[in-house]
């Protein structure tokens, strides 16, 4: 008979009577809902009906999308802990309490901070703002913002300069995403130099100004290219060619397919459909007589229908290749009291200027923000909440 020392004995009966911990990370596939995700991780049903229950109160269901992160903490097969990561932002937990399980959200703290951010560009601004350790999302907001005097696909040239205060939105000291572009400033071989500053008109509305006062904004876009980073199968670079054809009365820009296209300005659809030639078509029309159309589009925009009113930077569909063409590109074309015009000679008056009532109360706003602006020594400030 083997005698076994009382210490071993302790050991093994612990062993023995250790729970069984697992963790599974899981993601909710396609055709899964949140319940069909929770069976797959092997959950029975009586458990993932607690889990649903619990969590009915504080998510919503139908937000639920391909992708969301689940955590699931499993004591001897039973879920004892579950979290539920939509975003950096938005995540939920689920725990077990006795028989029942208590569902929360989770609490993310975020800060925002004004930050400066100089970009030079080498061969694109989306590459400018990676070698700078920026998100490249940083390059459509420049974009956004400076959209009524440059077109980012053509008027980039290498050696451009851009800097700007950008709010950053921030947690645990992680970048969750751009906020407002206070001020920003783009010094290109081609465009000369523009500053723009993000200012409060007193009816509560917030617009881009230039130093001087003058509004940033126009009637009409410079591009009807949206900026935005496309994949596709044509390469995620962009070679932008653009080329006014008389014959053609247009513009072409050679663009890969599933480029956001947007209404260069206001308006109320007039065509949205296959014109044989011109493919999948939009057209617009304008106040003062003008009219834009836009050809050869892989898809429309949603909402975009004849008749439908549209706003300038509204995306009215994405460039393709349909129609008669010899590749993928965008047809733009501008007419003025239905003659057809070269959208590139255009000059449109600016919007509003700062009424020269507020123009000191502007000034006062705007001078050290053009400070920061210049100084890169000039401290970051943050502050919390989003
Ligand atoms: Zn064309």
């Amino acid at each position: 008979m083997t005698i076994l020392a009382p210490a071993l004995v302790a050991a093994l009966l612990a062993t023995a009577s250790a729970p069984q911990v697992r963790i599974l990370n899981r993601r909710v596939e396609r055709n899964q809902v949140l319940a069909t995700a929770l069976r797959s991780a092997g959950l029975d049903g009586v458990q993932t009906d607690r889990v649903v229950g619990a969590l009915q109160g504080v998510f919503d269901f139908r937000k639920s999308r391909v992708g969301d992160q689940l955590r699931l903490v499993l004591r001897d097969g039973e879920l004892e802990h579950l979290d539920y990561r939509q975003s950096p932002v938005d995540e939920w937990q689920v725990r077990r309490d006795g028989e029942r399980y208590v569902a929360s959200k989770r609490e993310i703290e975020v800060e925002t901070q004004v930050s400066r951010v100089e970009l030079e560009v080498q061969s694109s601004l989306y590459d400018a703002a990676l070698t700078a350790g920026e998100d490249p999302t940083i390059a459509m907001a420049l974009a956004d913002v400076f959209a009524w005097d440059i077109d980012f696909y053509v008027d980039v040239r290498k050696g451009d300069h851009v800097r700007c205060l950008v709010e950053k939105v921030l947690s645990k000291g992680r970048l969750l995403r751009y906020g407002e572009v206070l001020a920003a400033e783009y010094r290109g071989e081609s465009v000369g130099t523009k500053r723009v500053f993000r200012w409060q008109l007193p009816d509560g509305e917030w617009s881009y100004f230039q130093e001087d006062g003058t509004s940033a904004r126009k009637a009409f876009l410079k591009s009807p290219l949206k900026f935005a980073h496309v994949t596709s199968r044509f390469g995620m670079r962009f070679h932008p060619v653009l080329e006014y054809l008389k014959a053609h009365q247009g513009v072409d820009y050679a663009a890969a397919v599933g480029t956001p296209v947007w209404s260069v300005a206001d308006g109320t659809v007039t065509v949205a459909g296959n014109t044989g030639a011109g493919g999948n078509t939009v057209c617009v029309r304008h106040r003062n007589g003008f009219e834009t159309c836009y050809l050869h589009l892989s898809s429309y925009g949603a909402g975009v229908r004849s008749g439908s009113r549209i706003a300038q930077k509204q995306i009215i569909g994405y460039s393709g290749n349909t129609g008669r063409t010899t590749g993928p590109h965008l047809h733009f074309a501008m007419k003025r009291n239905g003659a057809f015009v070269n959208p590139l000679n255009q000059r449109f008056p600016r919007n509003e200027p700062v009424p020269p009532t507020l123009l000191a109360r502007f000034r006062e706003a705007v001078n050290p923000i053009a400070a920061s602006l210049d100084t890169p020594s000039l401290a970051t400030v943050t502050r919390p909440g989003h």
